[in-house]
């Protein structure tokens, strides 16, 4: 499938790392030309195209824009989350380290457009190469009076700071990442209020992931009718990031059209490792329900994945053959959100904690055969019971590996009374 590259357009221009090779290659037109519209033209034109935010909720990026109150006094903010930590997420990272000021240029449109002075960018601890990278480009982009003081002359000023996150999972949901941006213990807040009126210093403040802010130099750019040219109807547009991983030949990072067919995505990687046969696929990453080789026509878009009944989340698709034991891969999710919940509420503290206790029982060989309605039971105690979107993330897998591969877990379980649970390792 022929996609010419949007965001990843610069991923093999190493003269895009600095600010006359970005230029060189068209980068900064898209700021010239924001800075002579209005704010709420870009808001709107950003509305217009159905840009939805790529970091996993896909809730609308110029919606979110508008709720930031225009006649507030207060400071405003715009916080890049680049806190990349769903397990098999790594499109963010290749934008930050091959087209930092692509980055750059789409914080300062959406700056602008909601009249934030200061933009943070929340980076994962581990992503010390992109760190480093954006830090430069950001000094180069300040001396060139692209950051400070009247951007490109304007009357409009913005600064950017990195902000180094200490690798926590939790500190990629937007309240946490704010309460550890604040240096505080990164644990969700309450909502209501939402950042877009009480965010960061209690100001008020847009949260957008990598891959969002950089869909907008081209959005203003090339128009919203451009951008909802691509995709598969007006609630999926626009070029989108997939980070393939698993039993693929060519696992990597792929730019296509949002929506492309999961087999044709497949093909593009090469096909299954060693010519094997497909098993299952996670299209979201570890929060995202498995789906099986039945489902591989799936079109990876918002809707069509939800309908399927996982979900698109970051678009980090993890590919299994027919090897794959599934009742180890779900144990291992349950583990990750188990050593990741943050433990402020109950339900997810002890919920994914027994989750994982009860699937390394049945891992062991020493489940029994309650023990799947059990999981279920606990898995029924945590979704939508919780404070933040953890407890309903580390529930999806578990009950859509048991729901889809039951016989595997059955198989697992042997018909004599079973062991008491072990010490989660
Ligand atoms: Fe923390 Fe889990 Fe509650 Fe989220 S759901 S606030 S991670 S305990």
């Amino acid at each position: 499938m022929a996609f010419e590259p949007v965001l990843t357009r610069n991923r093999d221009n190493p003269e895009a790392l600095t600010v006359a090779g970005y230029r060189a290659a068209g980068g900064y037109q898209a700021l010239a030309k924001g800075l002579r519209m209005e704010p709420g033209e870009i808001i709107d034109m950003v509305k217009t195209s159905g840009l939805r935010g790529r970091g996993g909720a896909g809730f609308p990026a110029g919606l979110k824009w508008s709720f930031v109150p225009k006649d507030s006094d207060k400071a405003k903010y715009l916080v890049c989350n680049a806190d990349e930590s769903e397990p098999g997420t790594f499109k963010d990272r290749l934008l930050m380290e091959k087209d930092p000021h692509q980055l750059i240029e789409g914080c300062i449109l959406c700056s602008y457009a909601v009249g934030a002075a200061v933009t943070y960018i929340y980076i994962r601890g581990e992503y010390v190469d992109a760190a480093i990278i954006l830090e430069k480009a950001i000094a180069e982009a300040m001396e060139a009076g692209i950051l400070g003081d009247k951007v490109l002359g304007s009357d409009f000023s913005h600064r950017i700071y990195i902000h180094r996150g200490a690798g926590a999972y939790i500190c990629g949901e937007e309240t946490g990442l704010l309460e550890s941006l604040e240096g505080k213990r990164g644990q969700p807040r309450v909502k209501p209020p939402f950042p877009a009126v009480v965010g960061a210093f209690g100001c008020p403040t847009v949260i957008n992931n990598v891959e969002t802010l950089c869909n907008v130099p081209h959005i203003i750019e090339r128009g919203a009718d451009w951008f909802k040219s691509i995709g598969t109807d007006e609630r999926n547009t626009g070029p989108k990031l997939y980070a393939v991983s698993g039993h693929v030949e060519r696992p990597g990072t792929y730019e296509f059209a949002i929506g492309i067919p999961f087999e044709e995505l497949l093909d593009e990687c090469g096909g299954m490792w060693k010519g094997r046969q497909l098993k299952a696929f996670v299209p979201g990453g570890a929060s995202a329900g498995v789906l099986t080789a039945d489902d591989k026509g799936v079109c990876l878009d918002f809707d069509q994945v939800a309908k399927a009944g996982s979900m698109l989340g970051s678009a980090a698709v993890m590919v299994m053959d027919e090897t794959t034991d599934m009742v180890r891969v779900c144990t291992r999710f349950a583990k990750f959100f188990d050593h990741e919940s943050c433990g402020q509420c109950t339900p997810c503290r002890e919920g994914t904690r027994w989750m994982s206790m009860i699937l390394q029982r049945i891992l062991d060989g020493h489940g029994r055969p309650s023990d799947l309605d059990l999981l279920l039971n606990v898995s029924s105690h945590i979704g939508g019971h919780t404070l933040c979107a953890l407890g309903d993330a580390a529930v999806g897998p578990v009950r859509s590996f048991v729901s889809r591969f039951r016989d595997e877990f059955l198989a697992r379980i042997p018909e004599e009374i079973g062991s008491p649970l072990p010490v989660v390792r």
